[in-house]
């Protein structure tokens, strides 16, 4: 189970887990024709794939489409919680809206998709949950503070819950992405883009599909025991 995963590095995460055999559950705002086209790609692959609507920042609709997904697929044994958003401003011009905006929906999302789909994983004794935390979680960034502050706080959410579920089976990690190229940063100014570049040691963006390898290395069995840890993708940037 994927959230907001219609396009982007979730989209690469959902056809990179398909390709190995995974049925995906994936949830995106809303059912346009995009998340539909990414549907039908996952389904082309010959595994079960459902696209969701529902926003993940809500916490009663995270458990309603989980109990969904749950009569649709049988059990869930991976979750990937990758929705996100940026809403970038300087600290003294951020208004109450873009701090809410982004810390619900990037931290609270995580907390709701986590809460709804580790029962399931508790009875079953095994599970791992994946969280997409990023570089700027670690180190801070001048204009994300808000967002920042998420991803930062994703990793402590992950911490948590790697201590408290590892007795049952479960195992809770983060990806901390540098600057990857998808529509996220694509909205970024060319020269914000281009400074990236500069600062990154491998001196190119990573791409979607860069993340996805991390996140089905840590959704398998070949991190059996790896559990409460934050692999950075950021060639050499953090
Ligand atoms: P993106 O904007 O291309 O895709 C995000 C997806 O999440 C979209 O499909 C969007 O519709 C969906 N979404 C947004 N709000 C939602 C909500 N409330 N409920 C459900 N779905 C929602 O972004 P991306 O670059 O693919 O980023 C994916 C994740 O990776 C995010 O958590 C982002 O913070 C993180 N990340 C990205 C980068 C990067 O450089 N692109 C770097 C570090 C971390």
């Amino acid at each position: 189970m994927i959230t907001g995963a219609g396009r982007g590095i979730g989209r690469a995460i959902a056809l990179c887990l398909a390709k190995e055999g995974c049925n995906i559950a994936f949830t995106d705002i809303v059912l346009n024709d995009q998340v539909l086209a990414t549907e039908a790609e996952l389904k082309a692959t010959g595994v079960q794939a459902k696209a969701y609507a529902a926003d993940a920042s809500n916490f009663d609709e995270a458990q309603t489409i989980v109990e969904q997904v749950k009569t649709d697929f049988g059990t869930i044994d991976i979750l990937v919680n990758n929705a996100g958003i940026t809403r970038d401003g300087l600290l003294l011009r951020m208004s109450e809206q873009q701090w809410d905006d982004v810390i619900r929906v990037n931290l609270k999302s995580a907390f709701n998709y986590t809460h709804a789909v580790v029962p399931i994983m508790m009875r079953a004794r095994k599970g791992s949950i994946i969280s997409l935390a990023s570089v700027v979680g670690i180190a801070g960034n001048p204009g994300q503070a808000n967002y920042a502050a998420s991803k930062a706080g994703i990793i402590a959410l992950m911490k948590s819950t790697a201590k408290e579920l590892g007795a049952r089976g479960i195992r809770v990690n983060a990806v901390a992405p540098g600057y990857i190229d998808t529509d996220m940063t694509q909205a970024l100014p060319q020269e914000v883009r281009d400074s990236f570049v500069q600062r990154i040691p491998l001196h190119r963006a990573g791409t979607a599909d860069e993340v996805a390898q991390v996140v089905l290395f840590l959704a398998s069995d070949m991190s059996s025991y790896v559990s409460g840890q934050v692999i950075a993708i950021d060639g050499a940037m953090g």
